[in-house]
């Protein structure tokens, strides 16, 4: 008997009958343009035998018009067939079916020959797109059809029409973005005549036992976008032009509210897709910040939908399905929802990752096997780095002590879970304390190693971590001067608030401050304003930030999270003053001077969140004693320091020794 009954029912979609409703959603992984098909199939089959049974490919263009960026992967008459069927054939011998997502980026484009229906140019693209002509539209019709039955002939089970997110469709479809007053633009059925023409003269092209999928925007999430009725009359249309299931959308990318980022609680836009149930005869699924097999449970016993998209925790779990359907969900690795090594890699032109799974997208570069001589390895720091260094070297056969002063496993992740939106980090702690146990290795907490407990072993990793950075400012020894670590740990704090530094921590610290305390999808609605005007309660505690260097604060934070962050500090009315010089603390609070002006920002506390020092003292006399050691994640380097480059440090270095 299955813990997730709903999410192991069988289900028919057109020609399959798949053993489950979980789909991987597409993601443009970079693979696709950066590797070639071998690795991206190698990626997909790993995914399929862990129980993956339909997979969505990332977007691929149907024309170079439409490509996401020059030179970005396109599905036309120069596609290679061949190659792709080597992969589709691949992943049907392993026993999974793919599908391949046809995407048009429209104005969406990062290239010089964008096209939309109007020449309006997009708020997060500097070019302008050039309108279609009437022919464009035709000919970009007709290149959906060409590459749908292109992807027949390379043995995919099905196409994904992407008709969501604001690219080419949605552009179409929204008054926001279609201001023609042709035959394709003006009212709702000449605004929604392109998708309903590229599902129908696809259908036309492929027959009927093919997959036809359409990615459905079931929320714009922007000024001028569909309108519930409009959406499900469009709904509607694609099932009359063929469409096999509907797929869902939320959210436009230059939307101003967070639709996958940790901010938003779980499964928080599922309503969108519950909307559409018993309007269309055709299977719906739902999508978004679904990360875990009892959420997804959750929305189908809801009777939300009929299927559940997954994207992102295939990334960090590649056996999601196979743990979920025989009862392991303790040892799943669940997808944090930072996008540090996923979406901030796509948007930033490098390959996709995963923070949690850095073998994800390198599956057949970062590989290890049996180690040839097993040996005595001591792992210093249960953080990051030194719970992913341990678990992989226990896994290849070393014997491996893994020692902390701390009396938990996690390092500062044990920390960070306290900031609103983390606490699923407690997820990456369950998962690698299980897998620690599993591999066999001796964990030993609340002892503060010296050298001397290192003497019998024939290698020691260094995983000690960072100490917070303590700056030289007069008056720092102030009783209202706390460290972030204290405030964190529950330390009062007062309502006017100085925090010196403008890092990542202090982004987390003020956000900490400022929290809701409900936290969930109701507060979540209420902050963003997706009821009515977003709340303006007053804030809790008035925080000024502080940092030395000139320009916007926060520029290390992810490139797909940052502006959540920095928005909601603003709506929150946090001050944030740059090009600053520390003079000293006092009873008065922090005095500065600001282009040669002094200041004092009043404050009852003052926060320091002014980065870190590495923390491995343990190295020079390690190697007096002629012991090999090894430095891994802060303790090898504190600046730039994230868990990404920690775990993926701690493993790359395990597959070695
Ligand atoms: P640490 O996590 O610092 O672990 C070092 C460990 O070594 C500690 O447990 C310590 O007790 C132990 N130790 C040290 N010396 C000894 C000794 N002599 N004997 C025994 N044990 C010892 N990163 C992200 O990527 N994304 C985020 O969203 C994020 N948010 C954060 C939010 C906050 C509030 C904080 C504080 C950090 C955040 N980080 C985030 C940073 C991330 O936690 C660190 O980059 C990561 O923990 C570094 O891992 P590490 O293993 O190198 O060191
Ligand atoms: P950070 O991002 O490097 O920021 C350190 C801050 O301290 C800077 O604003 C810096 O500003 C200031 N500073 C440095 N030296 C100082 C000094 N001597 N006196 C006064 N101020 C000083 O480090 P962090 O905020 O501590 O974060 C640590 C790491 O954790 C980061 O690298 C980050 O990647 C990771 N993290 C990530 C996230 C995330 O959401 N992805 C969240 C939290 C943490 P000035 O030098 O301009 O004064
Ligand atoms: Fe999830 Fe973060 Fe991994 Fe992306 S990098 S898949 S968001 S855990």
């Amino acid at each position: 008997m299955t813990d997730y009954p709903h999410l192991f029912t069988p289900i028919q979609i057109g020609p399959l009958t798949l053993p489950n409703r979980i789909i991987m959603g597409s993601m443009h992984t970079k693979l696709e343009e950066i590797a070639g098909l071998e690795r991206l199939t190698a990626y997909f089959i790993e995914r399929v035998q862990g129980g993956c049974s339909l997979i969505i490919t990332g977007g691929f263009s149907p024309n170079v018009e439409g490509q996401l960026s020059a030179g970005a992967a396109t599905f036309n008459g120069n596609a290679n067939v061949d190659d792709h069927r080597r992969m589709t054939d691949a992943i049907h011998a392993a026993g999974g079916h793919i599908v391949l997502q046809i995407l048009h980026a429209g104005r969406y484009g990062r290239h010089d020959g964008i096209v939309a229906p109007s020449p309006v140019r997009s708020p997060i693209n500097r070019e302008t797109p050039r309108q279609m002509t009437a022919d464009d539209i035709e000919r970009t019709i007709e290149d959906f059809a060409v590459a749908a039955a292109l992807a027949q002939r390379a043995g995919y089970d099905g196409v994904e029409i992407m008709g969501s997110e604001g690219y080419l469709i949605s552009q179409f479809v929204a008054p926001r973005t279609n201001h023609r007053d042709d035959d394709w633009g003006g009212d709702f059925d000449n605004r929604i005549r392109l998708p309903v023409e590229i599902v129908r003269r696809t259908r036309d092209r492929v027959g009927a036992d093919f997959i036809v999928m359409y990615r459905l925007s079931v929320l714009d999430l922007v000024d001028g976008g569909s309108t519930e009725d409009e959406t499900i009359l469009l709904a509607r249309a694609v099932e009359a032009a063929g469409a096999t299931l509907l797929n869902s959308g939320i959210g436009w990318h230059e939307a101003k509210v967070p639709t996958i980022a940790q901010a938003v609680p779980a499964a928080a836009f599922t309503t969108a897709t519950a909307r559409l149930m018993g309007k269309v005869s055709i299977p719906l699924i739902a999508a978004n910040r679904i990360n875990t097999p009892e959420v997804a449970e959750a929305v189908l016993a809801a009777g939300d939908a009929d299927m559940v998209s997954l994207a992102r925790p295939f990334l960090a779990d590649p056996d999601f399905v196979a743990k979920a359907e025989a009862g392991r969900r303790s040892e799943l690795n669940v997808c944090i929802a930072c996008n540090q090594a996923c979406l901030d890699h796509i948007f930033s032109g490098r390959l996709c990752s995963c923070l949690v799974n850095p073998r994800a997208c390198h599956e057949t570069e970062i590989v290890w096997d049996t180690a040839e001589t097993p040996r005595r390895i001591a792992v210093v720091g249960a953080g990051p780095a030194g719970m992913a260094a341990a678990s992989v070297a226990a896994e290849r056969g070393h014997s491996v002590t893994l020692l902390d002063a701390a009396s938990e496993i996690g390092g500062q992740f044990t920390v960070a879970r306290r900031v609103p939106g983390k606490a699923v980090f407690d997820e990456t702690l369950r998962y690698f304390g299980n897998r620690l146990t599993a591999a066999g290795v001796v964990i030993r907490l609340n002892q503060r190693v010296t050298t001397a407990d290192l003497s019998d072993f024939d290698a020691v990793v260094l995983a000690t971590g960072v100490t917070p950075r303590q700056p030289p400012i007069d008056g720092i020894e102030h009783p209202m001067v706390a460290g972030y670590l204290g405030v964190l740990g529950g330390a009062t704090v007062g309502r006017r608030v100085a925090i010196i530094g403008g890092g990542g921590i202090a982004f987390d610290v003020a956000l900490y401050l400022l929290a809701d305390i409900d936290g969930g999808v109701d507060a979540f609605r209420r902050e963003w304003g997706l009821d009515g005007a977003p709340d303006d309660d007053a804030p809790r505690h008035a925080i000024t930030m502080l940092q030395r260097s000139d320009g916007p604060m926060g520029r290390g934070l992810g490139k797909t999270t940052g502006w959540i962050h920095r928005a909601t500090l603003k709506r929150k009315g946090v001050r944030q003053v740059s090009g600053v010089t520390y003079q000293r603390i006092d009873d008065a609070g922090l005095h500065i001077t600001v282009n040669d002006e002094e200041q004092l920002i009043e404050a009852d506390t003052i926060i320091i969140c002014a980065g870190q020092e590495p923390q491995a003292e343990l190295l020079a006399p390690l190697g007096e004693a002629g012991i090999e050691s090894h430095l891994i994640g802060g303790a090898l380097k504190a600046g730039e320091l994230d868990a990404k480059r920690a775990i993926e440090e701690g493993m790359r270095l395990a597959a070695s020794l």
